[in-house]
């Protein structure tokens, strides 16, 4: 048997090679961030350096250690701890910025967020293998409605539909239940990070017939700022293993991964299975 063969032959046994360190571990110097900061300050290219390293190990350890019998189920489980441990770090660097930030605490209390406003949950949002992996786990294990049905069908009403397109047709991201996301917990960390100042701003951006009157909404930086440092750490930690580690858009992805169950094992094998956003 070929090489090519054995590998799919292991892949649809749930047998992986144990992942390791691939490249030499430099820091990372390019990363994207929201696009109102432009050009970060070197104040701001640290931090956000800072945040990157502070996950990129940690993921990077987990799953080596849970790659090492070479079964893959066991690495899509850790996944899950690998997403509760990033959002803790996320939501302790908020706390962290509220305490030392009198500014940020004022315009948090400005926030005009609520359960059952979701117009931002119409666009495309973009995520890691990692967070869309950690969703579909939420909705396999019962800790998530299963929205299977309206993923496939979102996913073939917007496939391939670029962020502008995506936008003007306005469709809702499938996790979408009753004006509330079904995978709160679970959310990715771009959803979490949106805190608007304007509901009303809001609605006229991604509802508006000219979403760009409406822009730029008045959103707070600091969570997409440390969102942005946590995708890019995970980004980085899978770019360490050789994994593909490009950031991708959540409903593709988790029809991707409804779809074929082979696509994460095939991921984990560093084949590059999903599409770019
Ligand atoms: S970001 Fe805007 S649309 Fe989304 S919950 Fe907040 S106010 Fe509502
Ligand atoms: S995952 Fe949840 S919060 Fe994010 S876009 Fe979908 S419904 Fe909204």
């Amino acid at each position: 048997m070929g090489e090519g063969r054995r590998r799919k032959a292991a892949v649809a046994q749930g047998l992986m090679r144990p992942l390791g360190v691939t490249r030499d571990l430099a820091p990372v110097t390019r990363f994207a961030l929201p696009p109102e900061i432009g050009q970060p300050t070197p104040d701001v290219a640290a931090y956000v350096q800072s945040l990157i390293e502070r996950i990129r190990r940690p993921i990077r350890t987990r799953l080596i250690q849970a790659s090492a019998q070479g079964e893959t189920g066991r690495v899509v489980e850790e996944i899950e701890a690998i997403g509760a441990e990033t959002i803790a770090a996320y939501e302790a660097e908020l706390q962290t910025r509220e305490r030392n930030d009198p500014d940020f605490v004022t315009k948090l209390q400005t926030v005009d967020c609520r359960r059952g406003c979701a117009f931002c949950c119409h666009v495309n949002v973009t995520v890691s293998v990692l967070e869309a992996a950690r969703v579909m786990g939420a909705i396999r294990g019962g800790r998530a409605p299963d929205r299977i049905p309206a993923i496939l069908a979102t996913a073939a009403g917007i496939g391939g539909l670029d962020t502008e397109a995506r936008h003007k047709v306005k469709v809702a991201c499938p996790m979408l239940v009753g004006g509330a996301c079904s995978t709160y917990e679970s959310r990715p960390l771009g959803c979490r990070a949106l805190l608007s100042q304007s509901a009303e701003l809001c609605e006229h951006y991604f509802l508006g017939l000219d979403p760009a009157a409406a822009a730029p909404l008045p959103t707070l930086v600091t969570p997409r700022l440390v969102a942005a440092g946590f995708l890019s750490g995970q980004v980085a930690a899978l770019q360490d293993l050789g994994l593909a580690s490009h950031v991708v858009e959540l409903t593709a992805a988790l029809a991707r991964i409804a779809r074929d169950p082979t696509a994460l094992p095939r991921w984990l094998d560093r084949q590059d299975v999903f599409e770019r956003p």
